[in-house]
């Protein structure tokens, strides 16, 4: 990575922060709002005011998934479509809003079903060019990676041809349409539910990696015209495990979970930090296999969105304060 190319990935993080609204358990447990936006970028702590952190834009809980979507995920998404590797990370601890905002509900689509209609309307409207869009989608629990896909994916190998990293054996689907799309992602997430006994602490512990991969070809009638107009690239959206620190955990098999996503998060926060300080040796990639797969993506030219999902509730100001010192560090 030259130091130019450093400076441009400094340039293409995005960070920002979401607060939900409080919940009405927090509101029955007598929580107060512990944070407020002070203007459009600024967080700060309502009982010290002097604590403040700086984003590049602070949503409040009354922005709807599509407003997060238009600041942080339109660019994004446009880049793949032109070539520009995207990845878009929602990141907070467990019941912050990563799910609600990357997959979203029947009346608040997130930003994965929001990014599979805005590709598809893209493609309508680019006639002259003929797309090839292939999905698959991963989950990554304990640093084993299991294809969410495939029910016998389990286990599966990170390899690295001349093109970079690859998960050995994924299944990736042809899609035609956003029904289609988003009918994998459902038929995915039954199978994490039937293949486990306590699904809440799963989906609190794995990372889920959506992956579009976007190929294009100009459309034309010419058989001698040349296929050197090819454009490849790749979409990761994606919901990281919950970010709570394990130090309140009871010790043996949960805590060992904990380390390894702890591992993966840490390695992720070191790698993103690196890149927005615009440094380009000694990036860790290689120290987990979110990193590693992501590599090509994060290192370079991609686009990246990191979310930070917040509650604004008195009860978790120490999470809230860890959260946002990570997305302050990724800035
Ligand atoms: P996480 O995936 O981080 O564990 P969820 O996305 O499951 O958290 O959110 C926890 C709960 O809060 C869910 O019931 C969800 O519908 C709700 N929620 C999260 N964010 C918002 C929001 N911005 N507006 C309204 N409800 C939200
Ligand atoms: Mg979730």
């Amino acid at each position: 990575l030259s130091g130019l190319a450093a400076q441009q990935m400094k340039e293409n993080i995005r960070v920002t922060v979401r607060f939900r609204p409080l919940s009405s358990k927090e509101v029955q447990k007598g929580d107060g709002v512990a944070w407020y936006a002070d203007g459009e970028t600024i967080v700060r702590s309502e009982i010290n005011p002097s604590t403040a952190y700086a984003f590049d834009k602070v949503f409040g809980p009354a922005t709807t998934t599509r407003g997060v979507y238009d600041v942080a995920a339109m660019n994004v998404v446009r880049g793949a479509m032109d070539g520009i590797n995207g990845t878009v990370f929602a990141y907070g601890v467990t019941s912050s809003g990563k799910t609600y905002t990357m997959h979203g509900d029947p009346v608040s689509p997130g930003i994965i079903p929001l990014a599979v209609k805005e590709i598809f309307q893209i493609i309508r409207d680019t006639p002259k060019r003929e797309y090839l869009l292939r999905v698959s989608y991963l989950e990554i629990y304990n640093e084993v990676i299991n294809d969410l896909l495939n029910p016998t994916g389990r286990n599966l190998r990170i390899r690295e041809d001349v093109q970079g990293p690859y998960v050995e054996g994924i299944k990736e689907e042809v899609v035609l349409s956003p029904v289609h799309a988003l009918s994998l992602i459902a038929a995915g997430e039954e199978l994490r539910h039937v293949g486990s006994t306590n699904y809440n602490l799963l989906s609190s512990r794995s990372h889920t990696v959506f992956t579009l991969k976007i190929e294009s070809t100009p459309r034309t009638l010419d058989p001698y015209a040349s296929m050197g107009e090819r454009i490849i690239s790749q979409l990761h959206l994606i919901d990281l495990a919950g970010s709570e620190s394990s130090k309140t955990e009871a010790t043996g098999e949960r805590r060992r979970e904990g380390s390894y996503i702890n591992k993966s998060l840490l390695t992720l926060g070191t790698v993103i930090g690196k890149l927005s300080e615009g440094r380009a040796s000694h990036v860790p990639y290689r120290d987990s296999k979110l990193t590693r797969l992501l590599q090509p993506s994060l290192c370079g030219y991609g686009r990246v969105s990191l979310i930070c999902t917040l509650t604004p509730a008195s009860s978790n100001m120490e999470e809230t304060h860890n959260t946002l010192k990570f997305a302050q560090r990724a800035k």
